[in-house]
């Protein structure tokens, strides 16, 4: 029997820093990919193709809908925003686990279909730092961060459908957490496969 691969679905508002601690859980856990979402958003100046996102137009995301070819997809700030059901799938048949960097509503959706996936959900220490994140940031205009901030207020409220929290108060901290939790997922006894000759008896 092959070892079953991990879904991770990681949903936070928008500032909480969850790309950076998804970032770095790929990097410091061998065997964990980030699965690169399809969205319709225009690109920010430091985000590349492929990389970041995979951007497409409109027709072209309705199209794959059509298609059946995402696993969830969600209306977020007025864009689209998908997981490809076949990059998931590339990556589990890779050996790899994927962690999917995603909203509330595609998280809502993977739950019903994947029962076994990992539910996470990172808070910021506060909602006021977390606008200020978000000013901070520099790369929205002033009408986006508005419309970002209420909707983080509705997101926030969505922590108790997922089974762990981090709270991002410290970025070292928070990685630490986010690391432990995939690695004892990945430690659990129905997740192993024994060697031949240490099976149980049965
Ligand atoms: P941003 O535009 O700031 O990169 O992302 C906006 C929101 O869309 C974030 O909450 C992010 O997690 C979410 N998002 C990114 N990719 C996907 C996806 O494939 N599906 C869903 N449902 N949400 C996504």
């Amino acid at each position: 029997m092959k070892p079953e691969r991990l879904l991770v679905v990681v949903s936070a508002p928008s500032g909480a820093g969850k790309t950076t601690l998804c970032e770095e859980a790929v990097r410091r856990l061998p065997r964990l990919v980030h699965s690169v979402s399809y969205t319709t958003r225009p690109p920010r100046a430091d985000e590349r193709n492929g990389r970041d996102y995979r951007f497409v137009d409109e027709a072209a995301f309705r199209r794959m809908v059509a298609e059946g070819a995402f696993a969830e997809w969600a209306t977020v700030h007025g864009h689209l925003y998908g997981t490809s059901r076949r990059d998931l799938e590339a990556h589990w048949a890779g050996g790899n686990d994927a962690i999917l960097d995603i909203d509330t509503q595609g998280a809502a959706i993977l739950r019903e279909k994947y029962r076994d996936g990992v539910f996470i959900f990172i808070l910021p220490p506060s909602f006021a730092q977390l606008e200020a994140r978000l000013r901070a940031r520099r790369t929205d205009r002033p009408e986006a961060i508005t419309r970002r901030l209420a909707r983080a207020r509705e997101e926030m409220a969505a922590y108790p459908l997922y089974e762990y929290v981090v709270v991002n108060d410290d970025v070292e901290r928070a990685v630490a957490a986010l690391c432990a939790i995939i690695t004892a997922e990945r430690s659990k006894s129905r997740r192993f496969t024994p060697a031949p000759e240490m099976a149980p008896d049965r």
